[in-house]
């Protein structure tokens, strides 16, 4: 099949591969325990539900605008411009099918073939395979696990050219659960400032951060005009299959990532938008209890996984996923990477993970191994499965 040049260029996120593998599995009635697709196993909560059934039974079910309804608009304005001590309007908003294509449309919307995209690395693949897609060069920004996975802003600096049009920033971050403190934000600041930069900041999980104070680099004195903030209900209210997501931008922007909506999907889902207005505006003690429930599983993991012979976990301090260094257990087992650790797990442990690769190539330099948990099980799987991968990593 002859398929466009740029289809080559397209990367995935292939942890949905691995989640396809795990339900074939289970099929054919293996016990598989899972940390691998970063997906809350709770419920979405009740009064949200009910929204959505009242929505459809009151026929909201028709076409809305491409940058959704206003109520949602106002709701998100309001209520993710408190969260980070900002004010918006509702035409700074762009509601979307998931953060996803917020990602897509803003990269699609201000990136020309030729410029340079820097990325973080390891980092959630959808950044670099975009940039790719749309012609532009994707630049790694190497995240060390001697920083704590956050920006080495004097590394950030070389990268930075008069070609840079975008930095893409994910604070706390998939994979490493690394944040970003305010000083760094400030020092990206500085330099987006400096060479005129699009700043892409994804804070899906802004509200899954255990100890800090959650800061958006948009909050920051000149940032608010060239940044897009990317955020959704997948993470926060358990919604992952719901598809809803926004977008903060300048208001001269908003309507051309509406634009590529009206083209990719008409708009959002409207019964859906109707019980997002009720995620935001309705009782929070569900999304705050989820987040307590996390913080507990990390505890958990990471000391668990600090039990394996081999294994060394930094304490994450947002997100949920623990991002262990595995080099020593891949040495002990005679295994080559970390891939080779994940089909290990999967075979003799009947535990799911996500080696480094599926983050993005590794770095120059970077000789370590590590794998992806997502905590998002219940401590019980949690206990059950870590036990699993250290009888089979241990061999007693
Ligand atoms: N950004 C990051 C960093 C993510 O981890 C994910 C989901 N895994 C997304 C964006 C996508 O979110 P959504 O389901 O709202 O499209």
């Amino acid at each position: 099949m002859q398929l466009a040049k740029r289809m080559g260029r397209l990367g995935t996120e292939t942890a949905f591969e691995v989640a396809a593998l795990v339900g074939k599995l289970r099929l054919q009635g293996k016990d598989i325990i899972t940390f691998g697709l970063g997906e809350p196993n709770f419920d979405t909560p009740m009064n949200i539900k009910k929204a959505c059934i009242k929505a459809l039974n009151d026929n909201q079910t028709h076409y809305t605008t491409s940058n959704g309804i206003l109520p949602l608009r106002q709701a998100i304005a309001k209520t993710a411009g408190a969260f980070r001590g900002m004010e918006y309007d509702a035409d700074e908003v762009v509601v979307a099918p998931g953060a996803k294509p917020i990602l897509f449309n803003a990269i699609m919307a201000l990136v020309d073939e030729g410029d340079e995209v820097i990325y973080p690395n390891p980092g959630y693949p959808i950044y670099e395979s975009m940039a790719n897609f749309v012609g532009a060069k994707s630049i790694a920004l190497p995240l060390w696990e001697k920083n704590g996975f956050s920006f080495d802003v004097e590394v950030l600096k070389k990268l930075v050219n008069k070609k840079t049009k975008m930095i893409v920033l994910n604070s706390p971050q998939n994979p490493t659960g690394g944040v970003l403190s305010k000083k760094d934000l400030e020092e990206i600041a500085k330099l987006a400032k400096e060479f005129n930069v699009w700043i892409l900041t994804d804070e899906v999980y802004g509200k899954i951060l255990y100890d800090d104070k959650f800061v958006s680099i948009a909050s920051l004195p000149g940032m608010k005009e060239r940044t897009i903030v990317v955020d959704g209900f997948s993470k926060t209210y358990a919604m992952t299959g719901w598809r809803l997501g926004y977008g903060l931008m300048p208001k001269e922007l908003a309507p051309f990532i509406a634009k590529l909506e009206t083209n990719a999907n008409s708009c959002t889902n409207a019964f859906v938008q109707h019980a997002g207005v009720e995620a935001i505006n309705g009782d929070q003690s569900e999304a705050e209890k989820m987040v307590v429930e996390f913080k507990k599983r990390r505890d958990l993991i990471v000391k668990l996984l600090n039990e394996i012979k081999g294994f060394k976990c930094q304490m994450p301090k947002g997100a949920f996923y623990a991002f262990p260094n595995v080099t020593e257990a891949c040495k002990n087992l005679g295994l080559k990477d970390s891939k080779a650790l994940q089909a290990f797990l999967l075979d003799k442990a009947g535990i799911a993970v996500l080696s480094r690769t599926y983050f993005g190539p590794k770095n120059v330099g970077e000789n370590d191994e590590y794998i992806r948990l997502s905590y998002v099980s219940s401590e019980d799987d949690i206990n059950k499965g870590v036990a699993r991968m250290k009888k089979a990593i241990e061999g007693k």
